[in-house]
């Protein structure tokens, strides 16, 4: 059961990470549960938007042979590679042309879970006066986790919408309820 959007104001800034084709079924990389976030998280943007707040939509954007790659050693099969059809956000995602895209692991050498690593993201959502992230997307347990992390680390107050992410692994969801609660995340079911 999807909860009811929440209130937002021009602090804060809602986060859709990785909703992408490569991560949803059908994909290279897929997310049992990804396609059908879309709907409660288009209506969560539509929130964000009538109440003034950011919207980033934060996406994986590797180079052909990245490090990440299983043929070069990493742990994922080919993903996310830049300009391909599995790279592009989910058709059906609602996306205007004032939404902040942030574009994460663009180097051969590194990979990169969070919307924060290396994008310059803090010092931009700072600049604009944001104080609380709200966090969504995929995976909760990969690139959810790490943003959720860095958010609290980068001093945000943030919330975690579990309902409007999915595992990779349903087992570690619970790992990362943890791991929130301790690094002082909120997370609404
Ligand atoms: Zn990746």
């Amino acid at each position: 059961m999807p909860h009811a959007q929440l209130d937002y104001g021009p602090a804060d800034a809602l986060l859709v990470v990785d909703m992408q084709n490569d991560f949803c079924e059908g994909g290279a990389l897929a997310v049992a549960g990804g396609n059908a976030l879309v709907p409660g998280i288009n209506a969560e943007i539509a929130a964000a938007r009538a109440g003034g707040a950011l919207i980033v939509a934060s996406r994986d954007w590797h180079p052909i042979d990245h490090v990440s790659f299983a043929h070069r050693g990493g742990p994922w099969p080919v993903h996310c590679v830049q300009d391909t059809p599995g790279a592009a956000f989910h058709p059906d995602l609602d996306l205007d042309a004032d939404t902040l895209r942030v574009s994460k692991a663009t180097a051969f050498d590194a990979d990169a879970y969070s919307a924060f690593d290396a994008t310059g993201l803090a010092g931009y959502l700072r600049e604009r006066g944001v104080t609380r992230t709200v966090v969504c997307g995929l995976a909760l347990d990969v690139c959810v986790r790490a943003t959720v992390l860095d958010a609290r680390r980068h001093g945000f107050e943030t919330l975690l919408l579990e309902s409007l992410s999915a595992a990779v692994a349903p087992d570690a969801v619970a790992d990362c309820r943890a791991a929130f609660a301790e690094a002082g995340a909120r997370v609404m079911p």
